[in-house]
């Protein structure tokens, strides 16, 4: 199964990503992952990204689309694969569609986390993330279960994203908010959108998300 999750950033796309990799053990395809991990790297391509990530701007559809492109081709995504953050753009959805009919692949769902933006502005604030696996907790609504030990792994190491800061925040948003209605309709118009309420539990989110995937 082949399946993009959209949502604006804190909807909780990483969140439920964690949950169907664990559950349905699809390779999760995060742009945003992949780019901090080629920031941490230090590669050139890590470098350019940094310069608009650092602004909560947007990373050039070439480069994006380059990384994507060449993750799909990877063998592990023949059971499957899950998008998350990606495509951004109008553009980068056409380049998708370029990108699978070569790989002989198509999409077969697109969930939307939908949350209203007071709400992702809150979420982003206290949103930390263990360093050795990547799980995603926010020090008032999903902490750890115990106080500086990952759930997940057991790790005691974690971190806060640059981008998280209130100033990036505000234009991360507002370019998400403006690029994301397109793609939602471009979605929408081949019958493949599925919309769910985001502002819940965790859990209760998840239980929609998994109907979506099993139908
Ligand atoms: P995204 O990947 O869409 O940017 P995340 O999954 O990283 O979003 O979630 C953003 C923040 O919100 C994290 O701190 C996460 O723990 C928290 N979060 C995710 N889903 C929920 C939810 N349903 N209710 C409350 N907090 C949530
Ligand atoms: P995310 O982890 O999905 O919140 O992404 C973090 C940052 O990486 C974004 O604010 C962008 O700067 C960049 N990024 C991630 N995915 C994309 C994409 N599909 N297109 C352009 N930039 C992206």
């Amino acid at each position: 199964m082949n399946l993009i999750l959209m949502g604006l950033p804190g909807a909780g796309k990483g969140t439920q990503a964690e949950k169907i990799i664990d559950k349905y053990g699809f390779p999760h395809i995060s742009t945003g992952d992949m780019f901090r991990a080629a920031m941490a790297k230090g590669t050139a391509m890590g470098l350019k990204a940094k310069s608009f990530i650092d602004q909560g701007a947007l990373v050039p559809d070439e480069i994006t689309n380059g990384i994507v492109k060449e993750r799909l081709a990877e063998k592990d995504t023949e059971v499957g694969f899950l998008l998350d953050g990606f495509p951004r753009t109008i553009e980068q959805a056409e380049a998708l569609d370029g990108i699978l009919a070569e790989l002989g692949k198509k999409i077969d769902a697109v969930i939307d986390i939908n949350v209203k933006e007071d709400v992702l502005v809150d979420r982003l604030a206290g949103r930390f993330i263990c360093k050795t696996c990547g799980a995603t907790y926010h020090k008032l609504f999903n902490p750890p279960k115990v106080e500086g030990t990952c759930d997940r792994c057991g790790g005691h190491e974690f971190f806060q994203r640059e981008d998280d800061k209130p100033e990036t925040v505000k234009n991360r948003l507002a370019i998400n908010v403006k690029n994301s209605q397109p793609i939602l309709a471009y979605y929408k118009a081949k019958d493949l959108l599925h919309e769910v309420d985001g502002d819940r539990d965790i859990q209760d989110v998840f239980v929609d998300v998994e109907k979506i995937i099993e139908a």
